[in-house]
Formats: structure tokens, sequence, C-alpha cells
């Protein structure tokens, strides 16, 4: 029976790990019943270095993996994300069209305001948004950041890929590529709830006078985590994204990811979430991943990309994503970003489906400060369901 080598390099105490083996053994049982038929039937190990197998056509069970308001957000309509890319994957659609239209739903949704129209704004009030696409089989991407003014960024994204020689347009610049595309360039993405939300924060911090940057990201924080604290904001709303991969029967991988990024941040920060390697990448012949969670901590081990690598090399979602998140614990050692116990205070998630059409949801923690559990979107011949995220790390981030 194997286990996870980082576990073993844990300082975790000894219920942590044998919780820890017994829920990572709980979801290989999981996996080999559900996602892993293929591999199962064909011989395929899941031993991590074994050589990424090659598919034949036809032969793998369509899948969408997304965030949890992949399964949440139906934007007052009938279906959500996952439901929506599904079906039109398995009616043969392109994949990273279908996935598109899906997290149309959450950009246009205004009950989520991590994403799009209504999504958080910046420290200034303003809504910028990134996000990125890749199309495994075409091996093209396109992406664009701190863009103002375009409800569903995902589709601009989509035309610097399609349209441009670039991959990645930010600012004033996007949004005028966003104009001349034909888009509706909106003053305000706003909604009430969003702007509500922005007011309360700017009241807890000092609005007028600038402080000394450290002064200021520690007031701005802890604003935030107070208002975590109080329910005003969702702790996934803080960090909060839509990730969304799919995979068709010919083994064809797509993916975006979407998001108003960190809620406030200073105006034109970009995280994670349009940088290839970062919020998203795809290997058309290994795999996707994608992220959700503090982008700038995900950003050092360009996660996404490790992720896919790991793949390559032959190791299963769940391993692959596992590998990542250690990484991001190893190199996240400022002060400031670790709590009491020494671990960082901050999740970070990721959305894994490789080449055979397994799949993971990993996540630094597997619960909220609330104590729910963290959770996401899987829709499959099975239908569109939640489930849990497993975790690196026992308990929450705080
Ligand atoms: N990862 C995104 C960012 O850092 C947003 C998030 O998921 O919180 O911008």
């Amino acid at each position: 029976m194997r286990t996870y080598q980082f576990i073993n390099e844990q300082s975790f105490n000894t219920f942590t790990l044998r919780k820890q083996i017994m829920t990572n053994k709980i979801n290989r049982r999981k996996f080999l019943i559900g996602g892993t038929a293929l591999g199962v039937a064909s011989g395929i190990s899941n031993i991590s270095g074994a050589q990424a197998p090659s598919i034949k056509k036809g032969s793998v069970k369509p899948v969408v993996v997304a965030s949890g308001n992949g399964h949440t957000m139906k934007n007052g309509g009938k279906f959500n994300c996952v439901e929506t890319a599904y079906n039109r994957i398995v009616r043969g659609d392109d994949v990273l069209d279908a996935l598109i239209e899906g997290v149309n739903i959450v950009e246009l949704d205004p009950l989520d305001a991590s994403v799009g129209f209504g999504g958080r704004p910046n420290a200034n009030g303003v809504v910028q948004l990134d996000s990125c696409c890749m199309h495994g089989p075409k091996k093209q991407a396109g992406g664009v950041g701190a863009l103002e003014g375009v409800r569903m960024p995902s589709l601009v994204a989509r035309d610097v890929m399609e349209k441009t020689d670039h991959h990645l347009i930010v600012g004033k610049g996007a949004q005028d590529f966003a104009r001349n595309m034909g888009y509706k360039i909106e003053d305000d993405l706003n909604s009430d709830r969003s702007r509500k939300m922005w007011l309360d924060w700017k009241r807890r911090i000092d609005p007028e006078h600038y402080l000394d940057p450290e002064k200021r990201e520690v007031a701005g924080r802890n604003a935030a985590m107070d208002m975590i604290k109080e329910g005003i904001i969702p702790e996934d709303e803080y960090y909060g994204t839509i990730n969304c991969n799919g995979i068709n029967a010919d083994g064809d991988i797509c993916g975006v990811t979407t998001t108003s990024g960190l809620a406030w941040k200073i105006p034109s920060r970009v995280g994670d979430s349009p940088i290839l390697g970062a919020g998203l990448y795809v290997d058309g012949n290994y795999g996707a991943a994608g992220s959700t969670g503090r982008g700038e901590a995900n950003l050092y081990g360009l996660c996404s990309y490790l992720i896919v690598e790991e793949m390559r090399r032959g190791s299963h979602p769940l391993d692959a994503g596992m590998t990542a998140l250690k990484r991001i614990q190893e190199n996240t050692v400022e002060k400031r970003l670790l709590n009491e116990r020494g671990l960082p205070n901050f999740s970070v998630n990721f959305y894994v489906i490789d080449k055979q059409g397994r799949f993971a949801g990993v996540a630094l923690y597997g619960e909220y400060a609330s104590g729910e559990p963290r959770k996401y979107a899987v829709c499959d011949e099975n239908g569109s369901r939640l489930e849990d995220l497993e975790p690196l790390l026992s308990g929450s981030s705080v």
C-alpha cells in the first residue's frame, strides 16, 4: 500500500498523519471506482514515475472539473458552469468553447463576487478582471490582465488567443483591444453587493493617507480578515476565482480561468489567474491544471505548470497536485504569511485532469476557518456535484 512521500516529511502529529493517510486511501479508492476505470482496465499504473500512457481517440470518459462556484452559481438559470460545459463536450463541441460558455455563467452572476460582473473591486473601487485560456490540441493560449469594463473577460482572452499573435494583453490596452473586437465597455462592473462590501472595507482602513506599504498591507489584510470573521465576506470570495478544465472522449483537454482577483488589491495588481503556468496550464498530451486562492503564492512555483509536468512524468493528478501544494508550503517563509502553527495563513486550490480523464481537486487546507469543508465541482456521466478537496494540511489556514 503506497502513501505519499511528502506525508512522511511533515512534522504532523501521529493523529493528523493517520487521518491524512486514511483520507488519501479513501480517495484513492474513489478514483479506482470512478475516474480511473480506464487506467485500471488497461493496466495503467498510478504510481508516480511511471510513463504517462498514450490514449486512443474515443477512449476517455469526458469530465469537467472546476472550483466550487462552477457547481453553485447559475445566474438565475437552470444550469451551472460544469454541466453546461459537459453537455456541450459530450455533444462533440470544441472543449474550450464549452468551458468558456460554462464560466460565462459565473462571470455574469452578480451573486459570485469573485468573478466578472459584480466581482470584488480593487482598493480604489474599480473592478479589474484577469483571465486566460488554453487549448490543448491547438496548443494555443490567450489572456487579459487588469481589464476594466467587460463582464466576460474569458471571451476577450479567447480573442487574444485566436485573433492576435500574442498571449497576454493588460490594462488600458486590453480594454482598447476588447472595444475594437466589438465588446461593450461599461463604466462600472460593481454590483450593489460588491460596492457595499468595498465601502465597508474602505471604512476600516485609512482612506486618506497612504501608509507605508507594509503597514497598509497589514491594515488592509486585517480589515479583510475581520470582515471574514464577522461573516460579511465569505472566505472563498476574498480569494475567489473560477478555474474550469475539461476533457472529451477523444482526450482533447482545455482549460480556462477567470477572476476579479484578490479582493481590494492595489490597482493593476495582476495575480496568477491570467499567467500561463500559474493560474492555468494545459498540455494537450498530458493534462490540465488551474488554481484558485492566493495567486502570489502560486506564482513563486508556477504550480499549474509543475502539476502538468508531474503528470507528464506519470503522476496521478492527485499526487501531482500534492507536489505543487508542498512546493507552496516550502516557499512560504515570510512571517506575515504564517499562522500560529508556522504554516501558510492562506489556501491555494488546484483542479486537475490528466489525459486519461482522471481528476483531482486539492487544497492546502480542506476546511474554511468556519470549519466548513472546501469543495470543488465535478460533472461527468453521473451529473454535476461538489466533492471535497483533498488537503495537504489539516484544519484551516487560521
Ligand atoms: N488566484 C486569484 C488571484 O490571486 C484570485 C483568487 O483565487 O483569489 O488573483
